[in-house]
C-alpha cells in the first residue's frame, strides 16, 4: 500500500475534492489549490507485478521489502590486521600474541583459538568465535608466529557487528519508492531476485489544433509543427509510463470526442494540449461535460494560465494549454507528481537551490511565476542565476537553453538582482 499520508483522501471525485477547499475560484485558482484538487483526485493502479530486479529500475515498489537476512551476516573485520580478545591485552604496554591462523573474506578461521591468541584478518573476515576487536596491520610488529599489539587499543575497534547495516525482519525499502541504481544493489544485497512494482501507468496523448502539421509534412500558411506531442511524449517516457500516441485531434466536437473516448477506455491518464484557453474552450468544455467531469480552470499562474482536469470514466485527465512552453511548465509542476502517485509512488517534494539573481524580475503577488534560467556556480562556490532572454510562452528555446526554473512563489514581489530565489534545477545526479 501506498504509504502517503493522503493516501485516504485519494481517488476522490471532482467534486469533492472541489468541496474540500474553502474558497475557490475557477478563474483565479492559486498553484497550491491546483496540487491539492489533483492529489485528492488521482489514485494509484492497484495491480502489481513481479519483475527481476534489474527490469526493477525506474519502477515503483509496491511493497516494503523486509530484509530476509542480517548485514552483513556475521561480525566481521573493517579492515586488515589481526583480531584479538581485548580482555586479553594489557592496560599499560604492549601484548605479545600468538598468531592462530588465518580468516579471509569468505574464507573463516577453521583452527581454533583462544586466550593469549591473536587471528590474521582479511577485511570482510568474519571474526573468529571470541574475538572482538581488530589491530590493524600497520601498528604491530609480527616476529615468526607472534604478533605484538601496542597499548591503547580500544575494545571491539575496526569490526562491524552483524546485521549493522540491515537486521533481519527490518524493511530495507518502502513501497511507493522509485526504484534506483542504489536500490537495485540493496535488493541484490539481500539476495533478492525478483521484487514486486506496480503495473505500469499507462498514458494517451494526442495534440488538438487545425493549424498543426506533423513532422516530415510541408508547412502552409499559418500553420506549425506539432512539437507538444515531442515534448510531452518526452517527459512521459522520462517518468515510466507507457505511452500511447494518438497523434492530432482537429478542432471539432466529433473528433475530440472520438478521441477522448478511445483515450479513456485505454488508458489511466489522458494528456491534451491546446484547446483550453477561454476563446477556444466552448467547444472542449461541451465535449468533456458530456463526457466525464471535468473542471476548466484560469490558474493564477505565468506562463500556462488554462488548464482542465477532471475524470473521464476512470482516467484522470490533463488538459494542459497550447503554448509550448506552458505545456512542459504544468506538465512538471502538476501532471508530474499526479502521475508519479498515480503509478504507486511517494514522490518526495523537489528540492529548491537557492541562488543569486543576477537580474531583476518584475512580479507582482498573487500569481506563481516560473522563469526559465541557468544556474552557475561562481568562483567562491556560490550559485547565481540568470534568466534566459525571452520569457513568451511560446518560445521552446527557452526551455531548451534553460538548466532550471526560477520559481516566483505567489506571495512573492518583485526580485531586485543580487536578491536570492528559489531554483529548480533540470538536472540531477541520479
Ligand atoms: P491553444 O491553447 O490551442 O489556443 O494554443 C495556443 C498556442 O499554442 C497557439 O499559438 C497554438 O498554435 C500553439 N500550439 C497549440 N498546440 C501546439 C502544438 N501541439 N505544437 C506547437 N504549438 C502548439
Ligand atoms: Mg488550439
Amino acid at each position: 500500500m501506498s504509504t502517503s499520508p493522503q493516501s485516504g483522501a485519494l481517488g476522490m471525485t471532482l467534486t469533492e475534492a472541489i468541496s474540500c477547499l474553502s474558497d475557490y475560484d475557477p478563474n483565479a485558482l492559486p498553484v497550491s489549490k491546483v496540487r491539492e484538487i489533483v492529489d485528492r483526485v488521482v489514485s494509484p493502479v492497484e495491480a502489481i507485478e513481479r519483475v527481476s530486479i534489474r527490469a526493477a529500475l525506474d519502477r515503483v515498489l509496491a511493497e516494503d521489502l523486509v530484509s530476509p537476512i542480517d548485514v552483513p551476516s556475521s561480525d566481521n573485520s573493517a579492515m586488515d590486521g589481526y583480531a584479538v580478545r581485548a580482555a586479553d591485552l594489557a592496560a599499560n604496554g604492549p601484548t605479545s600474541l600468538r598468531i592462530a591462523g588465518t580468516a579471509l573474506a569468505g574464507v573463516p578461521f577453521a583452527g581454533s583459538a583462544g586466550a593469549g591468541d591473536a587471528v590474521r584478518v582479511m577485511t570482510g573476515a568474519v571474526m573468529p568465535e571470541g574475538f572482538d576487536t581488530v589491530v590493524i596491520q600497520e601498528v604491530v610488529q609480527v616476529d615468526g608466529d607472534r604478533v605484538l599489539v601496542p597499548a591503547g587499543q580500544q575494545a571491539g575497534q575496526n569490526r562491524r557487528l552483524r546485521g549493522e547495516d540491515l537486521a533481519r525482519g527490518k524493511p530495507a525499502l518502502r513501497a511507493g519508492k522509485r526504484i534506483t541504481p542504489a536500490d537495485l544493489g540493496l535488493m541484490a544485497s539481500l539476495g533478492f531476485a525478483e521484487v514486486p512494482v506496480r503495473r505500469r501507468l499507462r498514458v494517451a496523448f494526442f495534440s488538438t489544433g487545425d493549424e498543426l502539421r506533423s513532422v516530415g509534412e510541408p508547412l502552409g500558411p499559418g500553420e506549425v509543427y506539432d512539437s507538444n506531442r515531442y515534448t510531452i511524449w518526452g517527459m512521459l517516457t522520462r517518468l515510466g509510463v507507457e505511452v500511447v500516441d494518438m497523434g492530432v485531434v482537429r478542432d471539432d466536437p466529433e473528433s475530440l470526442e472520438r478521441a477522448v473516448r478511445i483515450a479513456s477506455e485505454s488508458a489511466d491518464a489522458i494528456v491534451s494540449s491546446g484547446g483550453v484557453s477561454v476563446g477556444e474552450a466552448d467547444f472542449t468544455k461541451q465535449v468533456m461535460r458530456k463526457l466525464g467531469d471535468i473542471a476548466f480552470w484560469t490558474i493564477a499562474m505565468r506562463p500556462g494560465r488554462p488548464m482542465a482536469f477532471g475524470k473521464i470514466g476512470r482516467a484522470a485527465y490533463f488538459g494542459l494549454p497550447g503554448n509550448p512552453v506552458a505545456v512542459m511548465i504544468t506538465f512538471y509542476f502538476f501532471a508530474r507528481e499526479a502521475l508519479l502517485r498515480m503509478m504507486g509512488a511517494d514522490p518526495e517534494p523537489l528540492p529548491f537551490v537557492r541562488a543569486r539573481s543576477r537580474t531583476a524580475f518584475r512580479k507582482r503577488p498573487g500569481r506563481t511565476e516560473y522563469q526559465r534560467a541557468r544556474l552557475v556556480r561562481e568562483a567562491d562556490g556560490t550559485m547565481s542565476v540568470s534568466t534566459i532572454g525571452s520569457q513568451g510562452s511560446g518560445v521552446l528555446r527557452s526551455m531548451s537553453e534553460a538548466n532550471c526554473i526560477v520559481v516566483l512563489h505567489h506571495g512573492q514581489e518583485s526580485v531586485a538582482a543580487g536578491d536570492e530565489v528559489d531554483c529548480i534545477a533540470f538536472e540531477g545526479l541520479v
